[in-house]
């Protein structure tokens, strides 16, 4: 039996690639006392079969820092271990075989500037130049990334071991943990056959089982098994030892290389999941059976594209399971139920390209007790309730992985798992021609579709078939009234004697007020950067309605929870199941609920930042005076029940004043007119409120102390190093989506956090954050000619000190 110590300050679970990456950065953090226990032998789980391709792009800038981060630690980790690696940076070359794929690619190529990634676009000759066998007949175009890299998956895991080891981490094989220890809700050691090990912090690492794992502790770990299958060639005469990895999205087909042969692989629609009932026991360096008849659509696609496998033999035919997640990104970070329990797991098939960033960030994670950036998209607290059930995770799952070389549409939406989560005006708006998209599991109306078109995505990188549907939504909040159904909202109930104490000290502006005001502020953390971006209702003196965006419902959920400081009296209880939200915006908004109420919504009697309760009809409810669109607005928060009957009777009112139904996507674009800022696209972990704009919302000219407030004042004394600013395209023909390039005197500043048309200014508008290490003052932000690339052309944008839209002071094309 292993000999194991009875104590660790980290213990991690796993000896995959991910544990090993995770132990090896622990280690160099200084956490001398790292171990980490493997069921069996390291690398036996999916780290011994993968192909080995290292990619780096993503769609995020900082999920594509951490694959760089990777590369980094790849290129010097044989040197310093000692231990070959099988790492060589070979590129990486991606194919378009058309037009719509080739503006994705040229899109794709932008966002690597933006995040600076190099990204080459080459002609189909030039390609071919790369990758003398391949038929490149039917290419449009392809990019290249010269620092993309292949390597020996199970060779790089045991450099990252050995280079814990000699920083003085413990790795224990053969040593299957058996249960997790939970006292006073934190973790705080594992069970194992040859005992129990008293820790800190448990780091769960092991890949396909980490569900299982994550469930001894009572943490949901939202991923199931799926087949992956590859060949591996006997060498073909005349193939290049450094060719570059080749992917081929329109053939869902991937090569790379391998001891004078080829590796291919792919991705197809129709995935096979595995072990649905449970891992087998044992299942340790095991592989599946091969299908070669699933395998054959892909094999057709590679005979294509590479006629040279027609002549060479298949030496052998790989099928591994991993693990996959829900939206295609893996999962990091403390989980929300436990602390002290951390998740790094779900690696969607680039685990070996994501591991040696993942395991820095992870171990940053928990040696610092927050993420070292902003990793929203891969962060455990995405979650929420639809991913407790197995059966939803599965089908939106293998979903995700038909797609992995699909075309990633702009505001795709998918179809699996659905309608799951519906609001009491789901049947009603549906029948009133709703297009609904998914949220944490909820449905919600993105537009409407009018009379005789179907409610229908059309995708398409130009204007999408919605646009014109928008339009009419977005003029009628602009001049009369919008009604917009947003039950999908997360609320909580903030109670007790001391919650006015707690939200004072998490919330940066002054919640403090008055029962009947409502505030907007953010939540800060250490740092000052923005973890939440909500309102806060004062509903009594100990009682505080908090609402914030539907996606953020675990995350912020946690980040309130976990920040009350000890010893004080306050609850947080999630009610979002309880109340529909109806937001009633537009000029004539006041005239319709005046109509449906006895309640004084006059100017004086209803101001803005309150909240009252009203009632309509049988209806009592909160009606919050607040606005996301930069109009006249109440958000309507009706008790669940007695939500269609409000909904019926504020659209009859509304009749004579025009009153029509809108949607998210029109949301959008009254919201960037207007310069409202979306938590993760423009805010977030890595932004202040004052790099942000939001200096108003932050009580730094008061006494009163909050979470944040010592990095804000000290960022306050110095020359900021970014600042979120509103630019412009007015060619209707441009389409703005986020992440394009920005340049100043043509010089890369930055990129588009988020991006729109907007209908009334009759423009693109794109905001984005634009850096200067000397400092961003008035002068350099507004002395430079700016551009932006989109699509790898550079466009002339224009600047702007203020926010497009106020209502009665329209400012077009200022
Ligand atoms: C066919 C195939 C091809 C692939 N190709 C690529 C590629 O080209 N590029 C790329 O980047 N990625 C690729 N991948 C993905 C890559 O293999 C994985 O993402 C990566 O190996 C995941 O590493 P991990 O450490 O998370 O999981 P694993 O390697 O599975 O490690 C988890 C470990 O946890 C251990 N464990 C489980 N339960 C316990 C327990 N109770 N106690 C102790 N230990 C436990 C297991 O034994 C296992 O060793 C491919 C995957 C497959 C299947």
């Amino acid at each position: 039996m292993a000999r194991i110590p009875s104590h660790a300050r980290a213990l991690i679970i796993g000896g995959g690639i991910v544990g090993c990456s995770t132990a090896y950065h622990l280690a160099r953090l200084g956490w001398g006392d790292v171990v980490l226990l493997e069921r069996a032998k390291l690398t036996s789980g999916s780290t011994f079969h993968a192909a080995g391709l290292v990619g780096q792009l993503r769609s995020n800038a900082n999920i594509t820092q951490l694959l760089k981060n990777s590369v980094e630690l790849y290129d010097r980790l044989e040197e310093e271990t000692g231990q070959a690696t099988g790492w060589t940076m070979n590129g990486g070359l991606r194919l378009a075989c058309s037009q719509e794929r080739w503006t994705e690619v040229k899109r794709q190529a932008s966002t690597a500037h933006s995040f600076g990634l190099e990204m080459e676009l080459l002609g189909p000759a030039e390609a071919r130049e790369l990758w003398p066998l391949m038929d490149a007949s039917d290419v449009v175009g392809a990019a290249f990334l010269p620092t993309d890299g292949q390597a020996n998956p199970s060779d790089i895991t045991l450099a990252l071991a050995r280079g814990a080891r000699q920083a003085g981490a413990t790795i224990v094989e053969d040593c299957p943990v058996t249960g997790v220890r939970v006292e006073r809700g934190r973790a705080c050691g594992v069970a194992t056959a040859a005992g129990e090990i008293a820790c800190e912090a448990v780091i769960n690492c092991a890949g396909q089982w980490a569900r299982e794992v994550g469930r001894m502790a009572g943490v949901n770990v939202p991923l199931v098994s799926v087949q992956h299958q590859y060949i591996v060639t006997e060498p073909i005469e005349g193939l290049a030892r450094d060719l570059p990895t080749l992917r081929d999205p329109d053939r869902l087909i991937y090569f790379k290389e391998e001891v004078g042969g080829l590796v291919m692989g792919g991705y197809e629609s129709d995935p096979i999941s595995w072990a649905e009932n449970g891992i087998p026991e044992g299942f340790s360096f095991s592989l599946l059976d091969p299908d070669w008849d699933h395998f054959e659509t892909l094999m057709e696609q590679a005979l294509l594209r590479v006629p040279a496998l027609e002549r060479a033999g298949v030496k052998d035919m790989i099928n591994g399971p991993e693990s996959f997640t829900p939206d295609g990104n893996f999962i990091l970070g403390e989980a929300p139920e436990v602390p002290g329990f951390y998740v790094g797991a779900g690696f969607n098939a680039y685990g070996i390209a994501a591991a040696g960033g993942a395991g820095r960030a992870l171990a940053e994670w928990v040696a610092g007790g927050e993420p070292s950036m902003d990793l929203w998209p891969v962060d455990i607290r995405r979650f929420g309730r639809p991913h407790r059930s197995i059966d939803w995770v599965r089908s939106r799952t293998l979903e995700l992985y038909g797609k992995h070389y699909t075309m990633a549409w702009p505001h795709e939406e998918h179809d699996s798992a659905r309608p799951e989560r519906v609001s009491p005006l789901y049947a009603e708006l549906r029948a009133q021609g709703a297009c609904f998209g998914e949220k944490l599991g909820w449905e919600r109306p993105n537009w409407f579709a009018r009379r005789g078109e179907a409610a229908r995505d059309i995708y398409s990188y130009a204007r999408q078939n919605w646009f014109e549907a928008v339009g009419e939504e977005h003029r009628a909040v602009r001049e009369r009234a919008g009604l917009f159904d947003q039950s999908s909202f997360a609320k909580f109930l903030m109670v007790g004697s001391d919650a006015a104490a707690a939200l004072s000290w998490i919330c940066a502006n002054d919640i403090d007020r008055p029962v009947g005001s409502l505030t907007y502020t953010q939540m800060c953390d250490a740092r000052g950067g923005i973890q939440c971006d909500l309102t806060v209702a004062r509903l009594a003196e100990s009682e505080f309605y908090i609402v914030t965006g539907t996606g953020f419902a675990t995350h912020d959920f946690s980040w309130i929870a976990r920040n009350i400081p000890h010893g004080l009296n306050a609850t947080l209880v999630d009610v979002t199941s309880g109340y529909a939200t109806l937001s009633l915006m537009g000029p004539r908004s006041r005239d319709i609920l005046a109509r449906v109420t006895r309640a004084d919504v006059s100017k004086d009697g209803f101001p803005f930042a309150t909240w009252r309760e009203i009632t309509i009809g049988g209806a009592p409810l909160r009606a919050l005076r607040i606005t996301y669109v930069g109009e006249l607005g109440w958000e309507l928060h009706v008790p669940s029940e007695h939500a269609l009957g409000v909904y019926r009777r504020l659209m009859q009112a509304g009749r004579e004043f025009g009153i029509a139904n809108a949607g998210y996507r029109a949301i959008e674009s009254l919201r960037l007119e207007k310069g409202y800022r979306a938590w993760g696209a423009d805010i977030g972990p890595d932004d202040t409120p004052l790099e942000a704009g939001l200096r108003w919302a932050v009580k730094l000219h008061k006494n009163i102390p909050f979470l944040g407030r010592e990095a804000l004042l000290a960022q306050q004394a110095a020359p900021l190093g970014k600042r979120l600013v509103c630019f412009t395209v007015d060619d209707p023909e441009v389409v703005l989506l986020g992440r394009e390039t920005v340049y100043r005197d043509g010089v890369r500043v930055g990129w588009l956090t988020s991006a729109g048309w907007g209908y009334t200014v009759a423009t693109n508008i794109g905001y984005g954050y634009v850096r200067n290490e000397d400092g961003v003052d008035d002068e350099f932000l507004f002395g430079g000619d700016y551009e932006l690339e989109v699509a790898s052309a550079r466009i002339a944008c224009r600047i702007h000190r203020r926010a497009l839209y106020d209502p009665g002071m329209v400012r077009v094309k200022a």
